[in-house]
């Protein structure tokens, strides 16, 4: 099913991210624009409890206000030995938005009398499609990926906690490689957001052909 001058828009300026909805949709004939592509968006107050709340917060807003599907994403790091935390504050973690090299110090910190066996972890990524105009939720997922925290960076790929997180989920070939050594690709076939987009991309032509 082909979905030929259609629109969809991703409530985020991240550039990677616009890139890996892209992969996603152009098979569909659908084009991804930015916000800045619509006409910008107004500011969301990412204050949901969940991943999954602000992503439809984001995603319901972007579509009410530029009459497009509207795709949004929330994500971040869940430590078991912190109670689930830093969790949707993530990105924050250590005060400042976005200061991925305090947000990791804090993170080795906090976990530093935590012993090897205790140290689990998992990224959660949260999707949410709403309808142009109502801007009405037709389609939700979460996308998880465990591993363990460890007790030094390793690697310069990715971005975030990367070079903290093992994945040790078994039976992949990349068991047990930290995320700041894989490439995009390897790291998106195990990671999060890698397992969200595919359970999109399975549906998103049957919801946009609903319409
Ligand atoms: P956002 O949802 O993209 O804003 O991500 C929130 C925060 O979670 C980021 O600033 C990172 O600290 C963390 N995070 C989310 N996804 C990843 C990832 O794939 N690798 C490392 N850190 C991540």
């Amino acid at each position: 099913m082909k979905h030929e001058g259609m629109k969809l828009l991703l409530a985020s300026g991240n550039k990677k991210k616009l890139a890996e909805l892209q992969r996603v949709a152009a098979p569909l004939g659908v084009e991804v624009v930015s916000p800045a592509d619509s006409g910008g968006l107004p500011e969301v107050v990412e204050d949901g409890d969940t991943f999954a709340a602000n992503a439809a917060k984001k995603a319901s807003s972007g579509a009410r206000h530029s009459g497009l599907w509207t795709l949004a994403d929330d994500s971040g790091l869940t430590v078991e030995a912190l109670g689930g935390a830093p969790g949707v504050f993530s990105a924050r973690f250590a005060g400042t938005h976005g200061d991925d090299e305090a947000n990791n110090r804090k993170l080795l910190n906090d976990l530093a009398d935590v012993p090897d066996q205790d140290r689990g972890a998992a990224f959660v990524c949260a999707l949410a499609l709403a309808a142009p105009k109502t801007g009405e939720i037709a389609f939700e997922t979460m996308g998880r990926t465990s591993g363990e925290i460890l007790r030094e960076a390793q690697g310069e790929g990715g971005f975030g906690y990367d070079p903290l997180f093992r994945f040790t989920e078994p039976g992949f070939p990349v068991t047990g490689m930290v995320f700041g050594r894989l490439g995009a690709e390897e790291k998106a076939s195990v990671s999060h957001r890698g397992r969200a987009l595919r359970e999109l991309e399975l549906d998103l032509s049957r919801l946009l052909q609903d319409t």
